[in-house]
This record gives C-alpha cells, sequence and structure tokens, in this order.
C-alpha cells in the first residue's frame, strides 16, 4: 500500500505543480525499509560532482564506471556544493544499512560501507530518463535488510562456467541487494577447483567426454568433451571482485557423496578401489568416499586448508548430501571404524564424518554449513543446515539451536519451470516454481517460536545445471525470479506484497533488458482474464516489462509472424473452438517471448 500512496503522490506532485523535470516513480526492487518520495527532482549532468569518504573509494568507482558505461557520464571527483553525489561512512549506521537523500542539496548516502554499496544500488535504480536529461525523484529512504544471509548459488560442478560469467551473476545479483555467493565447485561430473596438494582432481577429475542434454541418459549424450577449472589466481580474483560488490563467497566441495570426479583421480580414496571415470549421466551414484580410509581423512583435511586459505568468508559448504550407504555397508574399512567408535550404523559414519570437517574448519578459523541430510545420525555443532528438502530440515535444526538458510526447492530451485506450459520453456528437469509462488515464501515457519526464528539466518536460491548448459539459459532461469527472492531477503515482511512488486517490475525488467539479460519475459497481465461475453471474448493485457509491445493474433496463428500490434482491448467474436487468442511480448531490445495463450478467466 505504501508503494502506492508513493505513486499517487506522484501523480499528485507531477499534476499540482510545474517541476522543471518530470516526476519519476520510485520502481524499486527490492522495496527499501522506508520510502518517501518528495516533490522535485535531481538533475544528473555531466557537471554533476562524485565525492566518497576514502574508505568508499572502490564503491564510488563503481558508481562512476556505472554511469560512464550505461549514460556517458563522468562524474567530477572531489567536486563539493550542491550538485554533487556524496558518499558518506556512518559510523552509528546498523550493518549493511543506509540512509539516502535526494533533495535540493543533492544526492547523500550514508551508512556502512556495505549500506553505502547498497545505497548506490538504490541509487541505480532511481536514475531516469525524461526529456530534460537524467534525474533522480526527491526521496527520503531509510534501509537496512531483512535476514543478513541473503544467497544465490550456481551448479559450476555440473557445467562449468568461465570467470567472465561468474562475474557477472555476481555483479547482476549484487545490484539486488543479495550478499551470498554460493559457488558449487564440485560435482560427480566434475571438479572444478584447483587443489594445488592434489593436481589430478583437475588434470583427470575437471573433465568428461559427453554431457547428457536430455531426458534418455543414453540417447541424449552430445559426445563432446565438457570440462574446465578454476585456478587459484582466478578464484582470489573472483574474491576480490565480490567482496567489492559486498558479495561473500560461500565455496561447496560437496563430500562424502557426489564424488565420481574425486575417485576418477584418486580411486583409492573409494570402498573398492575403483577404476572410475567422470560420469556422463546425471543422478546419485552408488560409490562415495570411503570414510575408514585414513587417506580420505587427510584428503579432506587437506582440501578444507587450501579452501580456507583461498576463501577468506567465515563458512564452508561441505555438501554431506545424497550419501549412499551401501559401499560402507560392504567396505571391511569403513566397518572396522564403525566398531572401533561404537558407530550404530552408516548413518552414524556420515554424522561422524561431518562432525569431524566441523572440527577441523573450525581449527582454521572456518564453520561449515551442509544439505540437511547432515542431520541424519546427529547434528555437528554450529553447523548451519541449509534446508532444501522442503522446510522440515531446516525447522529441525533451528528448533536445536542450530542456524539455518532456508532453500525449500519447491521454492527456491531455479532450475524448475517457471510455467505449466513446457512447450513454451526450454528443457528442464521438473518441477514448477513460478514468480508469484516464490514470492509468497515466508521464512518464519508458524511451527517456530520468535526464540527459534532467530536462528534462520536467512533464504538461498539454487540454479542446479543438469540441464542448464549456456549461460543465457542459467539468467533465463534465475531471472526474474531473483527478484522475487531479493525482496523475501531484504524487505520486511509487513511491507511486501506482490501487487506492488508486479507494479515495480515493468521498471526493473526493461532496466534488465537494457543490461542484456535474457530474463523469463513474464505473459502479460490480463492474460488468464478473457471474459467470454455471449459470443464474443474481450480481454485487456498489459506488459510487465517497460515499453514493451504486445503482438497477438485471434485465430491460432503464429503471433510472431502474423500478429497485430496491441493497442487497447481486445473484443472479438468467439472462436468456433473457444478463445483463441495468443500473443507474444516483444522487449525494446527486439527479444520477444514465448507464445502465450490468452485463458478465460476463472470462475470465482
Ligand atoms: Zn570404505
Amino acid at each position: 500500500m505504501k508503494c502506492l500512496r508513493n505513486w499517487l503522490l506522484v501523480l499528485i506532485c507531477a499534476a499540482g505543480s510545474v517541476p522543471a523535470i518530470a516526476q519519476l516513480p520510485a520502481a524499486l526492487i527490492p522495496e527499501p525499509r522506508e520510502i518517501e518520495v518528495l516533490e522535485g527532482s535531481f538533475r544528473l549532468s555531466q557537471s554533476t560532482g562524485l565525492r566518497a569518504d576514502k574508505a568508499l573509494a572502490r564503491t564510488a568507482d563503481l558508481l562512476g564506471d556505472y554511469l560512464t558505461a550505461t549514460y556517458g557520464l563522468r562524474l567530477k571527483g572531489g567536486a563539493a556544493g550542491k550538485n554533487t553525489i556524496r558518499l558518506v561512512v556512518d559510523r552509528n549506521a546498523g550493518d549493511e544499512a543506509y540512509t539516502l537523500r535526494v533533495g535540493e542539496d543533492g544526492v547523500t548516502i550514508a551508512g556502512s560501507p556495505a549500506g553505502v554499496f547498497y545505497g548506490t544500488q538504490t541509487l541505480r535504480q532511481l536514475i531516469g530518463q525524461t526529456n530534460d536529461g537524467l534525474a533522480v525523484p526527491y526521496v527520503f529512504i531509510t534501509d537496512g535488510p531483512r535476514f543478513g544471509y541473503r544467497g544465490l548459488m550456481l551448479d559450476c560442478g555440473r557445467y562449468f562456467y568461465p570467470v567472465e560469467f561468474v562475474k557477472q551473476y555476481i555483479d547482476l545479483m549484487a545490484s539486488y541487494k543479495l550478499n551470498r555467493f554460493h559457488w558449487h565447485l564440485t560435482e560427480d561430473a566434475g571438479w572444478r577447483v584447483e587443489i594445488k596438494k592434489y593436481p589430478e582432481l583437475t588434470r583427470i577429475g575437471a573433465w568428461r567426454g559427453s554431457t547428457q542434454r536430455g531426458p534418455d541418459p543414453v540417447r541424449d549424450q552430445d559426445r563432446m568433451p565438457h570440462g574446465g577449472f578454476y585456478t587459484q589466481e582466478q578464484i582470489r580474483d573472483v574474491v576480490r571482485y565480490a567482496a567489492d560488490r559486498n558479495v561473500t563467497i560461500v565455496p561447496e566441495v560437496d563430500l562424502p557423496g557426489h564424488t565420481m570426479s574425486v575417485l576418477a583421480a584418486y580411486p583409492e580414496l573409494s570402498c573398492t578401489g575403483g577404476p572410475f571415470a567422470v560420469p556422463t549421466t546425471w543422478g546419485i551414484k552408488e560409490d562415495v568416499l570411503c570414510i575408514g580410509n585414513e587417506r580420505t581423512i587427510a584428503f579432506v583435511e587437506d582440501v578444507l586448508t587450501e579452501l580456507a586459505e583461498l576463501f577468506p568468508g567465515g563458512l564452508i559448504h561441505i555438501g554431506g548430501d545424497e550419501a549412499p550407504k551401501r559401499r560402507w555397508h560392504e567396505c571391511p574399512k569403513c566397518q572396522a571404524l564403525i566398531a572401533q567408535k561404537g558407530l550404530k550404523d552408516e548413518h552414524g559414519l556420515q554424522s561422524y564424518f561431518i562432525h569431524h570437517l566441523q572440527r577441523f574448519a573450525a581449527s582454521k578459523g572456518r564453520e561449515i554449513m551442509g544439505w540437511d541430510e547432515i542431520l541424519e545420525g546427529g547434528l555437528a555443532p554450529g553447523a548451519t543446515v541449509m534446508s532444501w528438502r522442503g522446510e522440515q530440515g531446516g525447522i529441525e535444526a533451528a528448533r536445536h539451536g542450530n542456524p539455518v538458510v532456508m532453500a525449500p526447492n519447491h521454492y527456491f530451485y531455479f532450475d524448475y519451470y517457471q510455467s505449466k506450459d513446457l512447450a513454451a520453456e526450454p528443457f528442464n528437469i521438473w518441477g514448477y516454481v513460478p514468480l508469484d509462488w516464490v514470492y509468497s515464501y515466508e521464512p518464519y515457519g508458524r511451527e517456530l517460536t520468535p526464540e527459534q526464528c532467530r536462528n534462520i539466518r536467512g533464504v538461498q536460491a539454487n540454479v542446479w545445471c543438469e540441464f542448464i548448459h549456456d549461460e543465457d539459459k542459467v539468467l533465463y532461469m534465475a531471472y526474474p525470479r531473483v527478484l522475487a527472492l531479493s525482496e523475501i531477503c531484504w524487505t520486511p515482511a509487513a511491507k511486501r506484497d506482490y501487487g506492488g512488486f508486479v507494479r515495480r517490475l515493468p521498471e526493473r525488467l526493461h532496466e534488465l533488458d537494457r543490461r542484456g539479460v535474457v530474463f523469463r519475459i513474464p505473459e502479460p497481465l490480463g492474460i488468464d482474464r478473457a471474459e467470454v461475453r455471449g459470443n464474443r471474448v474481450v480481454v485487456a493485457l498489459e506488459p510487465l516489462v517497460r515499453d514493451a509491445r504486445i503482438y497477438y493474433t485471434t485465430d491460432g496463428s503464429d503471433p510472431m509472424v502474423y500478429g497485430k500490434l496491441y493497442t487497447g482491448q481486445i473484443d472479438v467474436p468467439l472462436a468456433f473452438d473457444g478463445v483463441n487468442i495468443q500473443c507474444v511480448v516483444r522487449l525494446p531490445s527486439g527479444r520477444s517471448s514465448a507464445i502465450y495463450k490468452v485463458t478465460p478467466r476463472e470462475k470465482e
């Protein structure tokens, strides 16, 4: 509602006086904690200055670079006076909090260093093009995040993405105020991080002979070699790049399952001795690390040691998911360890292993995170649980007093479909997680006390890449759902409102289009609201991207080829076989949506 009031205020201001520059709306995602839109606009031009406290020099550079790349502006450094953007450290500001004031005195962003970075992201979203040039509406914003952990994962284990793309992914997520990049670095299908002590991991484990591109594990093999890995030097570069954007990297090495790439390189770490190959099919593999083998323990300790040196963030994700117990059950070494330690069974062995990793990581000043399977057989103290098989694991861990990040698959697996019309979507694994469904998620379940809710540190979405083998497809699957995630993570629960989100979306998607991001173009508003009135059908459509056009046909023919430009409500005779209206949405960049079918309004 607050947002709607802002829009009304904008309209009233525009009508009530004659501002020097046309008033602009404040269509921000995520919606800030408090926003007041005032009358008037700040004019942004070549003569505008940029002044920053020393600790904010990097943030100022990034803002300056953005304004140059996007608008051709080169702001003058060290300027003073009213026509200036000032970035100021406020030592009293909360972690990641800031205020943004745009008025007659210029633009001032004050906050913690991270907060000021977010203030510049908000400022970027406020800049608009008017007939008189670039302008920023007068606003007063007080802002800070709801959750400290705001995560997004990319599965670089199943498919290797080059450093430049990883950086783009981080840059985009940071612009929506997400702050944890979960880098899934190892998988059965590929080991992607250089470990100096174990060179065979990347010489052998980073490469495979083929990739399964469709549902059939035999027929759908592309028989093209695939692989790659990140050198330690590249990783340090990405860590710095992320830190400049207030993004901490949570590296994941998946243990003790999902390790076929390890076993292909070092078969002696398995229960059977191998030999193994890096697999070319997806799914859970029987072979896992042999916990009863001392060399395995030395191996994981060495890997964690190098990871702790590479990644300065506090958390290391050790996986812990989907490790079948059959090999351990049949392995003399594993059974001997179970007997020696008095463990109950193979689940006890998994728990023993995770506890060991937790203690070892702690000796390096790191905490571990794992998938909710790490609950099985007893949870390691202080381990953060990432709840993916629904929320139950997270709820259990929160009750137990462990930190939790909610990533329930039925809301936050962004490799799941965004539409039920599978023919209009790129092939994917399964599932259905549309934008409004993602937005509806509330991390504080009713089953938890306020005390237990404090253990929920945040929310994350995951982009798994079994069937995502292309950079544009990664972005298509992630966006615009990341925008919904961002608002869940950032905006106070009481201010969240899907209607408001949808009203702010067109401006943000217009910006994503300008940035060249291949996001999924949402169906126009009204597409499921056709009204059958006697023998006519009437429908009004509205694109969810600013300046997009809709082309439609009413006889079942292809709107991509034969579409008429939508200029107002469609009112046509009902076709003999019912409502037969189809449309496409074409963006300012020229990119087009899939074909969307207009459907009659459901009877309420
Ligand atoms: Zn074993």
